[in-house]
């Protein structure tokens, strides 16, 4: 007996086979096994999703859900996952690769998102404008934007869709997601959670697929806005596939985030951020720390303490309670880690730990790896690798730090290690990113705006602003008197 579990997408509330019956295989990196079946949606499947979420937009009983139903029913939703964090967190490491330990983290910490905008649902208020006639009477509206196709990558698409889903569903807008074809089962597996909690159908559907499915999305006239996590490369022809349409649009891409030590920092807790910022995952996460910046007269010190700690990583079963890093996620991630070790290489730089697969526990395992004497220039130092290679580049003082810090084309994250608080804020407000840790590194929370600068991203997610990004403002002007006024002049 086959060993592979089958899933159907989940289409105006019901769990339906793609059209054409078309299928493809998610394959668990541990175990470089197939281990889930999932539909391969066409363009036909595409179109009834979106007029499924159209339909529930335009006519369904959610359009006429107060902000307080929809409150019940985030929260509702909330509880449930909360109740199954266990089962969605073994999905997204079967299907990704990694940790069940941070994976149920994650699911666990899920619910508050939808708890938090639950709060701000009935909250939407428009304003009342003084007017400068005294004819008139002016509100605002905050009205949900529509349908939003929210498309997410494979690293932690149940939290990265909850950044999207959480607000979106508390402005009363309904959804199409398209979570990545190398970890798509967590997002079916939240459609049966959907559906228990009473969602009306088409609310939230779920396609599943690779090509076809997300490009088609993101064309769809149907579309009202495109909630968009994964690589600035995809996220710039969504951009140029949007404008098109003037389909609203918000990009969490990716990033080459700097993780700057000062001399003056506390260098077993820097060492320890610099381990967590690159190794945490496996180095797959979009603010991961992938350039160190290091002042030249505690580099060997630094590097002393993260090469100890480096060599005993525990690699091995995500599933495994105490295994700190796993394995590669798929197959194109793998070429691409293996591809810049050799680039990293012929540009110079010193390997100092790891450069290879780890032969006993097979090919997807790649050793956590270091390379000294980077220059900023070089493209491990420029281009996003989104795996466990982490460039130490020297600096020798506060301006020259923040300079090599800001010299890429990203700006999702950074993080300062120093004891002093002036340097602290000072080199943070200077910083070219959406986010910067003081002495910390890889937090995030439902209440803090979450994106990035430059070719990090377009608009932000989490925290109060961000149900924005999922709401129009309409401008309401009520004339009080009746009487005609002169028809060809301005108001
Ligand atoms: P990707 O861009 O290859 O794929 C992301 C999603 O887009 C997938 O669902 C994919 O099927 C879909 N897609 C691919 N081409 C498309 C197209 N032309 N039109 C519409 N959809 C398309 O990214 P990935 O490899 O899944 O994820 C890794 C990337 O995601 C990294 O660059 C990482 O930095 C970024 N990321 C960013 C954040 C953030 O919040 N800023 C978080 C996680 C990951």
């Amino acid at each position: 007996m086959s060993s592979i579990q089958q899933f159907q997408m989940y289409i105006d509330g019901k769990f339906v086979p793609s059209v054409t019956g078309a299928q493809f295989e998610s394959l668990n990196p541990a175990t470089g096994k197939p281990w889930a079946a999932l539909p391969e949606a066409g363009l036909e499947d595409v179109n009834a999703a979106v007029n499924s979420a159209r339909n529930a937009f335009d006519k369904g009983p959610w359009s006429n859900f107060t902000g307080t139903e929809r409150a019940r029913l985030l929260r509702k939703l909330g509880d449930i996952i909360a109740r199954d964090a266990e089962l969605l967190a073994s999905c997204e490491s079967k299907d990704n690769g990694k940790l069940y330990r941070e994976m149920l983290g994650q699911w666990k910490y899920i619910p508050e998102w939808f708890y938090y905008y639950a709060g701000m649902a009935d909250k939407l208020q428009g304003d009342t404008i003084p007017s400068d006639r005294n004819n008139f009477f002016i509100y605002t509206r905050r009205e949900p934007i529509g349908v939003v196709a929210a498309i997410t990558a494979w690293n932690s698409p149940g939290l990265l869709l909850t950044f999207k889903l959480a607000p979106g569903l508390a402005a009363g807008c309904t959804f199409v997601v398209k979570p990545s074809e190398h970890a798509p089962v967590s997002t079916i597996e939240l459609a049966k959670r959907f559906e228990e909690a009473g969602f009306p159908p088409g609310v939230f559907n779920v396609i599943t697929g690779a090509g076809i499915p997300g490009a088609a999305l993101v064309d769809h006239p149907g579309v009202d806005k495109v909630a968009f996590t994964g690589a600035t490369q995809t996220g710039k022809k969504i951009a140029a596939s949007t404008a098109k349409n003037l389909t609203r649009v918000s990009l969490e891409l990716g990033g080459k985030s700097p993780n700057i030590v000062f001399d003056d920092a506390d260098l077993d807790v820097a060492a320890n951020g610099a381990i967590a910022g690159i190794f945490g995952a496996t180095g797959q996460t979009c603010m991961a720390g992938s350039r160190l910046l290091v002042h030249e007269k505690v580099h060997d010190a630094l590097m002393d303490r993260i090469l100890a700690r480096t060599a005993q990583i525990k690699m091995g079963n995500p599933l495994d309670a105490d295994t700190e890093m796993g394995p590669v996620a798929n197959a194109p991630q793998l070429d691409k880690v293996l591809e810049y070790i050799t680039v990293g290489l012929q540009d110079g730089a010193k390997l100092a730990a790891g450069g290879k697969q780890d032969e006993k526990l097979g090919p997807m395992f790649v050793m956590p790896t270091i390379f000294t004497g980077v220059t900023n220039q070089m493209r491990i130092a420029q281009e996003e690798v989104f795996g466990p290679i982490l460039s130490v580049i020297k600096f020798k003082d506060e301006e020259e730090a923040i300079a090599i810090a800001n010299d890429t084309r990203f700006g999702l994250a950074a993080a300062v290690w120093t004891q002093n608080i002036h340097r602290a804020h000072r080199v943070a407000h200077q910083l070219r990113a959406g986010t910067v840790w003081i002495n910390a590194y890889r937090v995030v929370s439902f209440l803090t705006p979450f994106g990035g600068f430059k070719e990090s991203g377009l608009g932000r997610e989490n925290g109060m602003d961000s149900i924005r990004e999922y709401t129009e403002t309409k401008s309401v002007y009520v004339e009080l008197t009746g009487k005609p006024r002169d028809p060809f002049t301005l108001g």
